[in-house]
């Protein structure tokens, strides 16, 4: 089949899919007030794909039956093949500022990653490569469900209230029944499948009790007793003109907790089965957090430019561009890009082939994005609030331009570098960046999505080579002493 258009994407999304929202049952994500501009957005992403002019940088022929697939389940062999899927990467996170992190790119590496090392999955090593090449043929979107509930993070899952967390209660002739919750998958109002894995900081007791916790598995979303719970929209119910929202009514990529209410498994689609060794192990047998966070760091480059570019467009505005601790808050963002456009290079460069034949980007500068950009994120919405000051929270509804106050709208909000109309889009626009719900959201999300940050920050000081540095440090107080004499 290959790449799919985004009529075919909007199509899918009607699948019956149980997801519950503000309190009721979700009949059509395509329709619903709440969730159309995300579904539009996915859509365009995929038509993209279409373009006669991008079907090179955005796709390649299928191994298996030679039809385009898209270029985000490229197992990369080479540091050229990192290149092009940078450049696929950029060109969809571009579109969407870097804003909708769970396109589909972000999952579709994750799924390269682990094909090309099945041996990972064990007795299941056939099942995993069977899942990617489904989702690469019939361009499916995924999501993914890490973590247990969060309950009693003092206790490991096996000590928690019983049937709080998803597990595998009964095995059967045709497969593993589930039951219980587990959070949080992003995406789960758009995405095709569901896969269930590990995650890499909520390891399991190698246990008996744990043995039902230790499942992976990948299954359709619309599944039989799969229900997804989303938080609420960012916007109010009935919160305005999408003129006012303009990120906020786009990006807005749904967060749920999913309930496996005896959710039947086919084998087929088991790649884990009450193994605790296996799930402990996953990610560091497979080394697919290079290529996951290569494509993380490359959309942080794409959100990094975008904040950069409008606090530029926003300090023209008023002119306030020529006073030297603006321009000292401009250099930052400057610096910012920098950085990250730096470390994704540097990784290509460094990059190295895997055992299992993967060209995997150096994880050293790419750790060191995922730790960065939560901060520098956050300070580019700090930044563009010293900027826009007053005029985020002056500015009034875009409707007030066609309004009864038309022509005192268009006198009164007028700026010296821009008209009414464009101040007002460019103020609700700096807004929706960094003030809004839709913009706390995304301050959290970039502080948690790849994992806790101190438990990562731990695991990076410990497996981090300190030897050579510190006999370093001694080496060097034996030189001083030589050098210095005696006392
Ligand atoms: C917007 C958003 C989107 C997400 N999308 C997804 C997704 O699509 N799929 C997915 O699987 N996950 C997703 N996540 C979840 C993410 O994996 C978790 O948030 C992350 O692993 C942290 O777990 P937690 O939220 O349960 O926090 P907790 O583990 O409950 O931690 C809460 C606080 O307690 C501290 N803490 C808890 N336990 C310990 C400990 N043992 N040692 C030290 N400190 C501790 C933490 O540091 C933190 O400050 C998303 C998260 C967010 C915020």
């Amino acid at each position: 089949m290959g790449i799919r258009t985004g009529a075919q994407i909007m199509e899918g999304l009607r699948d019956g899919r149980q997801l519950y929202m503000d309190g009721a049952l979700v009949s059509d994500v395509t329709r619903d007030p709440r969730l159309k501009g995300g579904a539009r957005t996915m859509a365009q992403l995929f038509d993209m794909q279409n373009r006669p002019e991008l079907l090179d940088e955005m796709t390649y022929a299928s191994p298996l039956t030679g039809d385009r697939v898209g270029l985000s389940f490229l197992p990369a062999k080479s540091r050229e093949d990192l290149a092009r899927r940078r450049a696929m990467t950029r060109r969809w996170h571009d579109h969407t500022l870097g804003m909708f992190g769970r396109a589909p790119d972000f999952l579709n590496v994750m799924l390269a990653s682990f094909a090309a090392c099945p041996e990972a999955f064990g007795p299941y090593a056939g099942n995993m490569r069977a899942c990617y090449e489904r989702a690469r043929e019939g361009d499916r979107i995924s999501t993914h469900s890490l973590t247990n509930p969060q309950a009693d993070r003092t206790r490991d899952v096996t000590a928690q209230a019983a049937g709080l967390a998803a597990k595998a209660v009964r095995d059967t002739h045709a497969g593993v029944v589930i039951r219980g919750a587990r959070m949080l998958a992003s995406l789960g109002a758009y995405a095709d499948d569901l896969l269930v894995m590990p995650a890499p900081s909520f390891p399991l007791p190698e246990t008996e009790e744990a043995k039902p916790y230790a499942i992976g598995f990948c299954i359709p979303i619309a599944t039989k007793g799969v229900k997804l719970i989303s938080r609420p929209g960012v916007l109010a119910p009935g919160g305005g003109s999408p003129h006012d929202h303009p990120l906020s009514g786009r990006f807005d990529e749904s967060d749920c907790m999913v309930i496996f209410d005896d959710v039947l498994v086919p084998w087929e689609n088991v790649l884990m089965h009450r193994d605790t060794a296996l799930y402990n192990g996953l990610y560091r047998k497979a080394q697919v957090m290079n290529s996951m966070a290569h494509q993380f760091c490359v959309r942080d480059l794409c959100k990094a430019e975008f904040m950069m570019g409008l606090a530029f467009a926003l300090v023209r505005c008023a002119k306030i561009d020529g006073f030297q601790h603006i321009q000292g808050m401009l250099a930052e963002l400057i610096n910012s890009a920098q950085v990250l456009r730096s470390c994704v290079l540097t990784s290509e460069l460094e990059a190295e082939m895997t055992p299992f034949g993967v060209m995997a980007p150096a994880l050293g500068p790419l750790s060191a994005v995922r730790f960065l950009f939560p901060e520098m994120f956050r300070r580019s919405c700090e930044i563009i609030q010293v900027m826009g000051a007053g005029g985020l929270v002056m500015v009034p509804s875009h409707a007030e331009m066609t309004g009864p106050l038309a022509e005192e709208v268009k006198t009164y909000y007028q700026a010296a570098g821009a008209d009414a109309d464009t101040r007002i889009r460019l103020f609700r626009l700096a807004f929706d960046a960094c003030l809004s719900t839709f913009s706390g959201r995304q301050q959290l999300y970039e502080r948690y999505f790849a994992g806790d940050p101190v438990r990562g920050a731990g695991s990076l000081y410990q497996s981090f080579d300190k030897e050579p540095h510190v006999e370093r440090i001694h080496a060097l107080l034996e030189r001083f002493k030589r050098e210095d004499g005696p006392l």
